[in-house]
């Protein structure tokens, strides 16, 4: 009888926050047992409400929905994401080069599929947000990692990313602010980055989801403001800032020199006119976005909810003996790494089933960012304080008992 297997294109490709793990806390729930799911990055479900303006408009624009827009996008929303760049200083935008996509997570794929061909190399971070990782792979090309420096606040590390650099490596990709590790990038370092994509000839794709979201003072900079000689692209969309996962509403802007890219962009028009285009509805929340008060600030500043809870994730982690977590600047995650000869653990993802089994707490291991050393967890902290709380305290007692065998 003939079978039927996935394609030898998914062999390399691993994604595994939505992994075994998952599965299992799954079979869990279905058992009766309540879990505390710290595991997504998902703001909707802890209570995060979308700012209303941005409701009132996506209902109002649902009957004039129905078609198929332009495959880039509706104009408005092109014109509010070009606004955004231009307002970060950067220069050389149009409404041309703003491609809107079901989520951030379409276009990274479909940037890798516009751009890889076998064997091509992509430098990435690790940790990583391995979204990225996956669509380097799945599109026939070779993720090469380079390290970020947990002791310089998980900065990349910039010899690190120069010595794995070959003639076969055609882009550098940052996550900035970062999931998982929560780093936000100074200018200082991105200037070093634009200076080894110049001396290299590297594209340059820039992952910032997380702009709005900073911690301490921290400020973000768009790296496709410091530099008109290299081809960028920055991706970011509505999911985090405006707490709307599920209206699948991200974009990705072409800039600097583009006259460098100008066939990949076919490529990219090429994918885009493919799917169509994004989901309409959720098209029209990006100018009302981008545009009203930004509610975001209230929760990130001293006091706000999500600045609390930051804070509260971070002193209780960093109590736990065995355990240690450099302080997020921005992002909704602690990354926490686990002193591995302590409690004896030689497979972080075992560790993260064995907690999920005696604390019903869902984390993700380390590994699954792309990370080959080291044992770490990512936690999420965007329960509220009276779930958070009782989350890591039960972290806490796990690690008071632990020892793998
Ligand atoms: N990029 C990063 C760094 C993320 O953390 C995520 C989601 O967690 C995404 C992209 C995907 O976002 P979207 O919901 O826009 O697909």
């Amino acid at each position: 009888m003939r079978t039927f297997n996935k394609s030898k294109k998914l062999d390399n490709v691993c994604y595994d926050i939505r992994g075994p793990i998952l599965e299992q806390a799954q079979k869990m729930e279905d058992e009766g047992h309540r879990i505390l799911k710290l595991n997504i990055g998902n703001p909707a479900p802890f209570g995060f409400e979308a700012p209303d303006d941005i409701l009132k408009d996506v209902i109002h624009h649902l009957p004039k929905s129905q078609g198929y827009s332009e495959s880039k996008g509706i104009y408005p929303a092109r014109v509010a994401v070009m606004q955004y760049y231009q307002q970060q200083q950067i220069k050389n935008v149009s409404v041309n080069d703003i491609y809107i996509g079901n989520g951030v997570s379409e276009l990274i794929v479909m940037a890798m599929q516009a751009l890889l061909d076998d064997g091509d190399e992509v430098l990435l971070p690790s940790p990583d947000y391995p979204l990225w990782t996956a669509s380097v792979s799945l599109s026939s090309g070779h993720p090469v990692h380079y390290q970020c420096d947990e002791n310089s606040g998980w900065e990349p590390d910039i010899d690190d990313i120069r010595s794995k650099i070959t003639v076969n490596t055609k882009a550098l990709v940052l996550i900035n602010p970062n999931n998982p590790t929560g780093a936000v990038y100074s200018k200082a370092l991105l200037l070093q980055i634009i200076e080894l994509a110049r001396e290299h000839g590297l594209m340059v794709f820039s992952d910032e989801i997380y702009d709005k979201i900073l911690y301490d003072g921290a400020q973000h900079q768009c790296i496709a403001a410091l530099a008109d000689d290299i081809f960028f692209i920055t991706l970011g969309g509505l999911s985090k800032n405006y707490r709307i996962a599920g209206f699948r509403a991200g974009w990705l802007v072409v800039s600097g020199q583009k006259a460098l890219g100008s066939n990949y962009i076919d490529g990219l028009n090429m994918l885009s006119s493919m799917r169509m285009c994004a989901n309409v509805p959720s098209q029209h929340a990006i100018q009302t976005a981008l545009g009203g008060y930004q509610s975001i600030n209230d929760l990130i500043a001293d006091g706000g909810r999500l600045k609390q809870q930051r804070d509260l994730a971070t002193t209780l982690l960093n109590e736990i003996d065995g355990l240690e977590c450099v302080a997020p600047k921005g992002a909704m995650y602690c990354f926490v790494k686990v002193d591995a000869q302590k409690f004896n653990i030689t497979s972080d993802e075992q560790m993260i089933m064995d907690l999920l089994r005696s604390e019903k707490v869902l984390l993700v291991h380390g590994k699954a960012f792309n990370l080959t050393d080291g044992c770490y967890f990512r936690l999420v902290f965007l329960p509220h304080i009276d779930v958070l709380r009782p989350a890591i305290e039960r972290i806490a007692n796990f690690f008071k008992h632990y020892r793998q065998a």
